[in-house]
């Protein structure tokens, strides 16, 4: 886990800055202030069938839909935001996104959702960060959509190691084999959004969907919060 003192003081010096520009002094009850707000560009990614988080998936895995939130700009606002809700436990980072999310998902019919399944994290991983921020942006959507979000019907079984240093197929066998179905009859018939963080290589997502695509009658779309290299 990686620990910034300097951030950890900030945050208890100045615990009323915004979150994405840590300049300005946030709106009460939200993760940002007025002007980062305003700036937020969404991607138009939910209302359209074929988009760009679609593409990455294309003549790899079955999808129904895919969407992200954002355009994951290096170095932006968007970064720190991610980097704050990953490392630097700030759970309601994860649940205000989800909410923004849901709330668009909701005027889609496409995104008719029984239930919200989280790209799980292994059980030692969550426990040392506290959380799944998966789970959290999850969260958010199933409240918005009022659906049923599910955290023990499908779950990681295997720790992997990091991901960033590797080719596409080393990858691909990396997360192999380390998804499991606790409860099928849960998941069976239902329109299933796969959620997690931020798209970059797919892989996790690709490996996920292989899984639950072999549950009868299922349909899995994806929503995730930023597409890198969008
Ligand atoms: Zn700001």
């Amino acid at each position: 886990m990686l620990f910034s003192p300097l951030q950890f003081l900030g945050d208890l010096l100045y615990p009323d800055l915004c979150l994405a520009c840590d300049t300005n002094k946030k709106m009460p009850a939200d993760i940002w202030c007025a002007s980062c707000a305003y700036k937020v560009s969404i991607a138009d990614y939910y209302q359209y069938p074929n988009n760009k988080v679609m593409e990455r998936f294309y003549g790899k895995i079955e999808l129904h839909r895919a969407m992200t939130l954002f355009n994951f700009a290096k170095g932006g606002y968007l970064q720190n935001l991610v980097h704050k809700l990953k490392y630097d436990n700030r759970p309601e980072i994860g649940i205000a996104l989800g909410k923004l999310c849901g709330g668009l998902l909701a005027t889609q019919a496409d995104y008719d959702i029984d239930v919200v399944v989280p790209v799980p994290m292994h059980p030692e991983k969550e426990f040392k960060r506290g959380y799944n921020q998966a789970t959290l942006f999850g969260k958010g959507i199933a409240e918005m959509l009022n659906c049923r979000l599910s955290t023990r019907d499908f779950i990681k079984t295997k720790a992997t190691v990091t991901q960033t240093a590797k080719s596409r197929a080393e990858r691909l066998e990396n997360v192999k084999d380390v998804f499991y179905i606790a409860n099928e009859a849960a998941l069976s018939g239902k329109h299933i959004l796969l959620v997690d963080d931020v798209i970059t290589t797919g892989a996790t997502l690709e490996a996920c969907v292989d899984m639950l695509n072999k549950i009868p009658n299922i349909r899995i779309s994806i929503a995730c919060i930023a597409l890198a290299g969008g």
